[in-house]
């Protein structure tokens, strides 16, 4: 089925991926400062508000750019081009506008939920547009590798709202975002709810320490909720339809890929100034080794993008099963391409490359953060292919 949202012209794309191309160079400069000191971009969020980009993907008529989810892919990459841990959080906050907006009007609802629903996300929205609010997106508590299993944050209903308590790990923007939406779930009801926290509630807390290997930017502590009160308006979307969006719009979880799309072309880029000359200690492209290594990378790299492309234009409500395999077959090969070709470029460059501040080593480390990304992590995502086409469709469960 396609999207009730009708695609946006290439012309229009073209546009909104320049907007992100603008910033790119200064984010790129930006970029060894928060990966050395492993600290939150703020600055590059300062300027992606003010090029009105927090609204990316808020839908025209409240205000924002209106991007859909295809053209969200292509923004996303040219972003990962030049700073991988302010697309990785980016993508946090653009996935939930995403949620609330386009795919929420894919899904079904009743009446009365299509109303509330309509009426909360308009004041989420006003919060992005009006006030520059920043959102994250704390899913993860490592206790299950699906998008709705093995959640045990809990949200108890009472008067006027919700108490939220639980712990959500590698939670991205940790003290930067200004609402934190969690995935959640009421006493005896194994329904996933998605409820947004301010993060200046009474009983929110970080902890841990952050000191990754890469996307070191992201700032991913541990968030602890301690008997939370939200407002029951704080509840994003209502109860059940984040459950849909796990079997009827699972590329909602390939969001998570672009981000590394971006870093390989980084990486392809940096290889072809190295070999030329362009930078580094001098020009290697005469060297028919250099030659046969800068073919594999390439070869690699367009597979893994042209998959990566047809799967983003086909993302939509209820795919067929075949779609579905090649989205996980995307992620795979995103995920594990961009380290692939960050070694090989490490290979192909030479030891000089490696030295700082070249960007290589940086891009090496955070590509290789892809791969454990749940819920469609590389294991996960290769366990579903290998059950694909071999079962029931339902036997294999959801998509996500
Ligand atoms: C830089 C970075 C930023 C992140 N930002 C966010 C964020 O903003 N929001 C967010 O929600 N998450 C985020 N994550 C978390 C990420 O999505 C994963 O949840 C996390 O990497 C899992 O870590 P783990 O060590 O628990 O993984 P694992 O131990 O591999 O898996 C977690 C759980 O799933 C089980 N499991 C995994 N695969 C399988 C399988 N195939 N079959 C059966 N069981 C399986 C494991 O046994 C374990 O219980 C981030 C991660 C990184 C590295």
């Amino acid at each position: 089925m396609t999207s009730t949202v009708p695609p946006i012209p290439p012309d229009r794309q073209r546009e909104l991926v320049a907007l992100v191309a603008d910033l790119g160079p200064t984010f790129a400069e930006r970029a060894a400062g928060y990966d050395r000191d492993a600290r939150f971009p703020h600055k590059n969020y300062t300027d992606l508000r003010a090029a009105g980009l927090l609204g990316l993907c808020v839908p025209a008529h409240y205000g924002g750019l209106g991007a859909d989810f295809a053209t969200y892919g292509l923004a996303s990459e040219e972003l990962g081009r030049h700073c991988g841990s302010t697309a990785l959080t980016f993508n946090m906050h653009t996935a939930t506008m995403l949620l609330c907006g386009q795919i929420a009007d894919d899904l079904e609802m009743s009446p009365a939920d299509r109303a509330s629903h309509e009426r909360r996300r308009a004041a989420m929205y006003a919060g992005v547009i009006g006030d520059g609010h920043i959102h994250a997106q704390p899913f993860s508590e490592g206790n299950a590798p699906g998008a709705t299993a093995g959640v045990t944050t809990t949200a108890v209903p009472v008067e006027g709202g919700f108490r939220l308590s639980g712990r959500k790990i590698f939670a991205s923007l940790s003290h930067a975002a200004d609402r934190h939406n969690v995935i959640c779930i009421t006493p005896d009801d194994p329904t996933i709810r998605l409820i947004s926290v301010p993060t200046d509630s009474e009983g929110l807390s970080f902890t841990g320490d952050w000191d990754p290997l890469g996307m070191r930017g992201t700032v991913s502590l541990t968030l602890l909720l301690d008997d939370v009160f939200v407002p029951s308006e704080a509840e994003l979307l209502p109860p059940g339809v984040f459950d849909q969006v796990a079997h009827r719009w699972p590329h909602f979880y390939l969001t998570l890929s672009f981000t590394y799309l971006g870093i390989m072309r980084s990486v392809m880029d940096f290889t072809a100034d190295y070999l030329t000359g362009r930078t580094g200690p001098g020009a290697r492209r005469d060297n028919p080794q250099k030659q046969a290594g800068w073919a594999q990378m390439q070869i690699a790299y367009e597979q893994s993008h042209a998959l990566s492309r047809r799967v983003q234009r086909e993302a939509g409500p209820d795919p067929s099963p075949e779609a579905v395999r090649r989205a996980w077959a995307a992620m795979v090969s995103v995920m594990e391409t961009a380290p692939e070709v960050a070694g090989m470029a490490v290979r192909v460059c030479g030891g000089r490359s490696l030295l700082r501040p070249a960007p290589l080593e940086r891009l090496y480390r955070d590509a290789r953060c892809g791969a454990t990304m749940l819920p469609w992590s590389v294991e996960a995502c290769l366990e579903r292919i290998g059950r694909a086409g071999l079962f029931d469709t339902e036997e294999t469960g959801p998509h996500a």
